[in-house]
This record gives structure tokens, C-alpha cells and sequence, in this order.
């Protein structure tokens, strides 16, 4: 069986075509400026030579074309015609309240995504150009949605109601969300299993941090809390944006920079974090660590608050589960940055966090990094997104 993984942006669509057999990658790609110029397909075949094309791709249709022309391609094609397609996965940004689990699309899953418009302005608009291209590509192939709001579906209202008038809850669902949950549904249950965790009560902490980055708890694989909210700027402080603040620095910045709430947003979003905090250097947390080494003292405090917002987070989660079994760490830092996971557990030690160094210098890989007497376990597990999107389309269409 062998599914094609569809992940839109508004100009952009990632795939990859992954054979459930042995859940290998037979081909991946790109599609870049899709309704701009310069548009660009760029195809990697298993094994073969890459490939590059650079044709207009005036929408997400035409992308969707030029991926299947790629992967029937004689020379740097993986299928003979799309009959091998069993299905297609989407990741889709927003499913509202009314989705929690992948579901088949049909014409109500798309009137919801469409409902999400407001929620998800960037992505769910190309999500749903991404499912109605498929549909129009490969007529009958069924499309599944997978949420990436659905891990955190499951928090109790206690963690998902902000203390705001609750009548904006009722007429705008405007709640605490929660995004990522396709990496924090993978990547928590591949902790369970590798850790060799009870699958029905194990209390597991993800911290999936990359350039954006977000950190959930889970009792048995159930979300209890995530520190995303109502978008992805509630939390951590990541790449560019700034994670929790005081709501009133909007209203500051407004009076006194003379901007609107849009464009202080807009500061938040994608001026701030790391690259905010270093007084410019980079969003790259590669570039913040260099400038740090250099001396710079900016970049040295965006670190450290980086690292003590992440570990805060985890005595909080902690609290809120009244235990932690295993902390497992993820996406860009957290599989390839020992000395951020060092820091992180270095504030653990009262929960019995102990990290063996020897076992810790290791990236991109599955792995243990605690020693064998600490009292959680703290996993480096790499997420795959694509993987937990094609395994939820297998799952609801075999
Ligand atoms: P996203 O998917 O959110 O764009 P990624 O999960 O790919 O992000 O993570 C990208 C981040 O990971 C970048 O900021 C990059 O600097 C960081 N990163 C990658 N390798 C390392 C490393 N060895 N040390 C520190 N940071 C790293």
C-alpha cells in the first residue's frame, strides 16, 4: 500500500510517497512560489538523482500535476501510473471543535475546514486547495484529514478555557488549541513504546522544539495540556516568536510606537523569540549558540531564557499530571542539540532527572539520554510527521 502525503502551505506543497510495507520513503519533494514567479518542483527520488523543474505553477492544481507527472516519470518516476496511490493524507492546521480524529474527507470535513478560515487564515485556505487539487487529480481516491489541532482536543476545559468572557468562547470557539499535534501524537507514543511505557498511563512531557516550538503532557497518549493556544504564539519562546507575554505589551507598543494591533502581532509572530531577544543575530538557534560562544551577550540571554522557558513548562506540566514517566525531546534543537537538552534537564534534578553525558551525544536517532538511576526517563525520539500522517490515512482506509 503506498500513500502520497500532502502538506499545503499558501504558496507552498510538501510531499513525500511512503510504502506502508516497511514504512519507507520512495519519494519526496517540494513545490516552491506556487502562484508567483520563479515557481519551482523540486523531486528526490529513493536512490535516484534528484530532480528539478522549474515550470509555472499558478496554483495549487497545477503543483499537484507536475508532482504526479514527477513520480509517473520515466527516468526519476517511483510508479507507473497513479493506480499505485492507495490514498492521500493531508495535513490540515485547524479542525475547529468539531475534529479531534483523521477523518476521510467528504463535502462536510470540507465545509469545517472551510468554517476554520478564520482560525487558521494561512494554512487552512492551501490545506483545502491541497485536498480539492488531489480530488480533481485522482477523482475517487479518498483524501484523509489529519488535525494538527487534534492532540490538543483532548485537554480538559480547565487547560484549554482562557479566563476572558466566556460569551467569546460560545460565539467564536476562541479557546486554547494547541498545534504540532501530529509531532506530539507521534513522538509521544513512539516515547511509550521505545521507553517500554504502560501505553494506558504512562505521563509523558514532548518538547518539540525547533524554529516553532511547542511542549505537551499526555496521560496515556490523551493530551492534558499543550502550551500552544488559540495560535501558535502562546508558549515557548521560539524561532521569531515570542511565546507568553503580557497581553498589555500590545497596547504599549501600539501608544507608543504608533502601529496597530495587526502589525504588533505581526512583531510577535515574527521579529521576536530568539531573533527579538538577540537583538537581531538570527532565528537559527545554531547562529544564537555561535554568537554566544563569540561573546555576545544578547544572544546568550535568548538562550538562557529559551532553555528556562522549556523548563519551566516542564515543572508545570509535571504539576498538572501530578508525575512525569519520561520526557521525550524532538524537531530541529531537540534532536540535534545536546548542550540546549543538557540545560534543559540541569533544572530537572528534583524530579530525579539525571542525564548520562556519554549517552546524550548522540542526534537524530531514537535514544535514551538519561542514566540508568534517573527517576524519568528523557528520550531523544525524532519526530515524522509525514510518517504519523500516512500511518492515520492507512489506518481509516485499508
Ligand atoms: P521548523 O520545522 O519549526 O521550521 P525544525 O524542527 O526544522 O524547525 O528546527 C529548525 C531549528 O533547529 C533551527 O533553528 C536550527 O538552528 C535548529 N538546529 C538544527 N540543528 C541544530 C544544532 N545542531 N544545534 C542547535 N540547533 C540546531
Amino acid at each position: 500500500m503506498k500513500i502520497l502525503v500532502v502538506n499545503c502551505g499558501s504558496s507552498s506543497l510538501k510531499y513525500q510517497l511512503i510504502d506502508m510495507a516497511d514504512e519507507s520513503v520512495i519519494a519526496k519533494g517540494l513545490c516552491e512560489r506556487i502562484g508567483i514567479e520563479g515557481s519551482k518542483l523540486t523531486h528526490q527520488p529513493a536512490g535516484k538523482d534528484k530532480f528539478v523543474a522549474e515550470n509555472p505553477m499558478p496554483d495549487h492544481k497545477v503543483a499537484i500535476q507536475m508532482v504526479m507527472d514527477a513520480l509517473q516519470d520515466k527516468e526519476h518516476g517511483v510508479i507507473a501510473s497513479t493506480d499505485e496511490i492507495s490514498a492521500i493524507g493531508h495535513r490540515v492546521l485547524h479542525g475547529g471543535t468539531t475534529y479531534s480524529e483523521s477523518i476521510v474527507v467528504n463535502e462536510d470535513v470540507k465545509k469545517v475546514i472551510r468554517d476554520c478560515f478564520d482560525l487558521g487564515p494561512l494554512h487552512n485556505p492551501a490545506n483545502l486547495m491541497g485536498i480539492e487539487a488531489c480530488e480533481a487529480t485522482m477523482p475517487g481516491k479518498p483524501n484523509v484529514a489529519v488535525w494538527d489541532t487534534g492532540f490538543g482536543m483532548a485537554m480538559p476545559e480547565k487547560a484549554y478555557m482562557y479566563a476572558i468572557p466566556h460569551e467569546y468562547y460560545d460565539k467564536y470557539g476562541l479557546r486554547r488549541y494547541g498545534f504540532h499535534g501530529t509531532s506530539h501524537m507521534f513522538v509521544s507514543g513512539e516515547a511509550i513504546k521505545f521507553g517500554g511505557l504502560d501505553p494506558k498511563s504512562a505521563k509523558v512531557i514532548v518538547c518539540h522544539l525547533g524554529n516553532g516550538a511547542s511542549i505537551s503532557a499526555s496521560i496515556g497518549g490523551k493530551c492534558v495540556d499543550t502550551s500552544m493556544g488559540l495560535t501558535p504564539l502562546e508558549g515557548l519562546i521560539m524561532g521569531t516568536r515570542s511565546g507568553d507575554v503580557d497581553p498589555a505589551v500590545v497596547q504599549y507598543i501600539c501608544n507608543k510606537e504608533g502601529k496597530d494591533v495587526n502589525e504588533v502581532l505581526n512583531i510577535l509572530n515574527k521579529k521576536s523569540g530568539v531573533l527579538g531577544m538577540s537583538g537581531g543575530v538570527s532565528s537559527d538557534f545554531r547562529d544564537i549558540e555561535a554568537a554566544k560562544k563569540d561573546g555576545n551577550h544578547l544572544a546568550e540571554v535568548a538562550l538562557d531564557a529559551f532553555i528556562y522557558r522549556v523548563a519551566k513548562y516542564i515543572g508545570a506540566y509535571t504539576a498538572a499530571m501530578n508525575g512525569v514517566d519520561a520526557i521525550a525531546f524532538t524537531a530541529g534543537v531537540g534532536e540535534n542539540d545536546k548542550a540546549s537538552r543538557k540545560a534543559i534537564c540541569q533544572y530537572l534534578g528534583y524530579l530525579g532527572v539525571k542525564i548520562d553525558d556519554a549517552a546524550n551525544d548522540v542526534r537524530g536517532v531514537n535514544a535514551v539520554i538519561s542514566s540508568a538511576d534517573s527517576k524519568v526517563k528523557v528520550m531523544l525520539i525524532p519526530t515524522n510527521e509525514e510518517l504519523a500522517i500516512a500511518r492515520e490515512t492507512k489506518r481509516l482506509t485499508e
